[in-house]
């Protein structure tokens, strides 16, 4: 069994960003609008801003009080679209209660749209012509590019059907010429379906979810969710055995583990990405890529107009 490691890759992705982000005077820039302080997000948030500054790419992280309006957030974004000084612009979701997610995605300039979620970037991606991927099905293509998998004429079963993750990875592969199944939570006879897999991907936030069972002899398995356990209570039985998990709540309080059970399908899959140190790491590579892409895009139509 080969372990699809990220952290290597998103390395290189990181570094070549920012060889790129040293071309632009001043930097690019990108700003987050980050909405209440869910603890998850404010980790996530942190580590995108580190990982930009880290590749000299200027990252603000503009905060909005827990509780703010809708029309507070939608203001934001408007604030940040209308600077000529950001290049990149992203709003960390899940937002609070009492927003829409798709009315403030639908406010972003598409041409600062780096999370690659505005409808028109969206358009585009399934049109085969792509501005801006969203993050985690560009990481996961670059991933299996890295590490030679077989992406062309083979049989891809992609678990999980969000906006984010499921859809745009499904699109992707097909324009590589995989054959692709999109699975949710009302797909029939789900573990016969995913054993069709020469490629399984599982995005649905449920840990521990895809067993040995889910899987074909030999396939390659790639784990996208982060679900977060304080207690073995709240695993699952098949991940409560699990060593790591159990040194990992004794020490730490908590253990992150996948939507894949991965103990039990490593002895059945030939790769499988491990979490942490699979998928995440690239997402976050995969930003700073977009957000060197959004500044060469507004920076040379600039050019263009002067
Ligand atoms: P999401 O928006 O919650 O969507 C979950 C999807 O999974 C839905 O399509 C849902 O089906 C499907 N699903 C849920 N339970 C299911 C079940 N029992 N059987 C079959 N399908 C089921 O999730 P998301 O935003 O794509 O995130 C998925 C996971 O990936 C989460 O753990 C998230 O934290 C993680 N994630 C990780 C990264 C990273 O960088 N590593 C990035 C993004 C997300 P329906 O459509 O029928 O409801």
């Amino acid at each position: 069994m080969e372990l699809l490691d990220g952290t290597s890759v998103a390395k290189r992705i990181r570094e070549e960003a920012a060889t790129a982000a040293r071309v632009f005077s001043p930097p690019p820039r990108l700003v987050v609008l980050l909405l209440g302080s869910d603890p998850a997000s404010e980790t996530y948030v942190a580590a995108k801003r580190r990982a930009a500054q880290d590749a000299g790419i200027r990252a603000d992280t503009v905060r909005l009080a827990p509780g703010s309006p809708p029309e507070a957030l939608l203001a934001a974004v408007g604030r940040a679209n209308d600077d000529p000084d950001v290049d990149g612009l992203l709003v960390q979701m899940p937002l609070e209660p009492g927003h829409h997610a798709s009315r403030v995605i639908d406010s972003i300039d598409p041409e600062k749209d780096v999370d690659g979620l505005h409808p028109e970037n969206v358009g585009l991606l399934h049109q085969g012509r792509p501005r801006f991927v969203p993050c985690t099905p560009a990481g996961i293509l670059a991933l299996l590019d890295d590490f030679g998998v077989p992406i062309a004429g083979s049989r891809a079963v992609v678990l999980g059907r969000s906006g984010l993750v499921g859809k745009p990875l499904a699109a992707l592969l097909t324009s590589r010429d995989a054959t692709v199944t999109l699975c949710h939570s009302r797909t029939r006879d789900l573990a016969a379906v995913c054993r069709e897999a020469d490629l399984l991907v599982a995005a649905i936030g449920r840990p521990g979810f895809v067993t040995g069972d889910f899987v074909r002899e030999g396939a390659t398995v790639v784990d996208v969710g982060v679900n977060r356990l304080t207690s073995l209570e709240d695993a699952p039985l098949n991940l409560q055995g699990s060593g790591r998990i159990r040194e990992a709540i004794a020490t730490k309080g908590r253990a992150l583990v996948g939507d894949v059970d991965f103990d039990d399908v490593s002895r059945v899959a030939a790769r499988i990405t491990p979490v942490p140190g699979g998928v995440g790491p690239l997402t976050v590579a995969m930003l700073l890529a977009n957000t060197v892409r959004a500044a060469r895009v507004r920076r040379d139509r600039g050019e263009r107009a002067r």
